[in-house]
């Protein structure tokens, strides 16, 4: 059975003493808690954070991602992250192609490609965004347009490495806006993307693929968007910095 996965992307926000509370207050509130068994939460803090974040994980009951990562394996890349540097934290998770990065950086399905090889060589789990714009869907291209991210950025990968991705489905225009896709808008393209994982890796890799859906998920809507067979939880931005809502999300399965 795929898992139900809740990630937090914390983004640019918290200093060091806000992080450190954050991450306690979250592990005050899952004590006495009992998560679903297949439920896993993932925090994914900035860098500065993250051995912080991975030293409580050990403790706790989540794990802890990046929020990006090099496309190269080592050199003279001033500011960059490696795979090799996650690993060495043991981490579990790295999102990759956040819409955010596609847009002000520059990001494209190649490179995202080349960062899914990367974290991929350096046993981390790749959290794959994709989404469409308003515009695109507007003019009902959505489909084409998840299409061309997920074949140009995951399908170069073979069936055994491709286990180990998780899809995050995020329309753009969904991305801290307070818009919500609604719950059918969600099942229609999480089954759209996982029926093209079943067309190239059969159906046995696609049931097993976690498919989450992000974009202003918050308490009050988790629970019907959860609701639906494909969508597996949620990639969860700024209600991931209250440990109330972030908490809240997790158990609205
Ligand atoms: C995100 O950036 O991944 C995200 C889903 O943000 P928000 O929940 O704030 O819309």
């Amino acid at each position: 059975m795929r898992k139900h996965i809740v990630a937090g992307n914390w983004k640019m926000n918290k200093t060091f003493e806000e992080a450190d509370d954050l991450i306690n207050d979250i592990m005050d509130k899952l004590e006495g808690l009992t998560l679903d068994r297949n439920t896993e939460l993932v925090i994914c803090p900035p860098f500065p954070y993250l051995e912080m974040a991975s030293e409580y994980g050990d403790e706790s009951y989540f794990a802890v991602g990046a929020q990006d990562v090099s496309e190269q394996d080592s050199g003279a890349y001033t500011g960059e992250v490696s795979a090799a540097m996650l690993e060495s934290l043991e981490l579990t998770y790295c999102i990759v192609g956040h819409s955010e990065r596609r847009a002000y950086h520059h990001e494209t399905d190649e490179i995202v490609a080349r960062k899914v090889d990367q974290l991929l060589k350096y046993n981390l789990r790749p959290i794959v965004c994709c989404g469409e714009v308003l515009q695109e869907r507007e003019e009902g291209r959505q489909f084409d347009v998840v299409k061309k991210q997920i074949t140009d950025g995951l399908f170069h990968l073979s069936a055994e490495q491709f286990a180990n991705i998780v899809i995050a489905y995020e329309p753009v225009w969904a991305i801290g806006t307070g818009k919500t896709a609604t719950p059918e808008q969600a099942q229609e393209i999480h089954a759209f993307i996982r029926g093209l994982i079943a067309e190239k890796y059969g159906k046995e890799v696609a049931d097993e693929t976690s498919i989450l859906y992000g974009g202003s998920c918050k308490p009050s809507n988790a629970k019907e968007l959860f609701a639906n067979p494909d969508v597996d939880g949620g990639l969860i931005g700024g209600a991931s910095l209250k440990a109330d809502d972030f908490i809240a999300i997790a158990t609205a399965f």
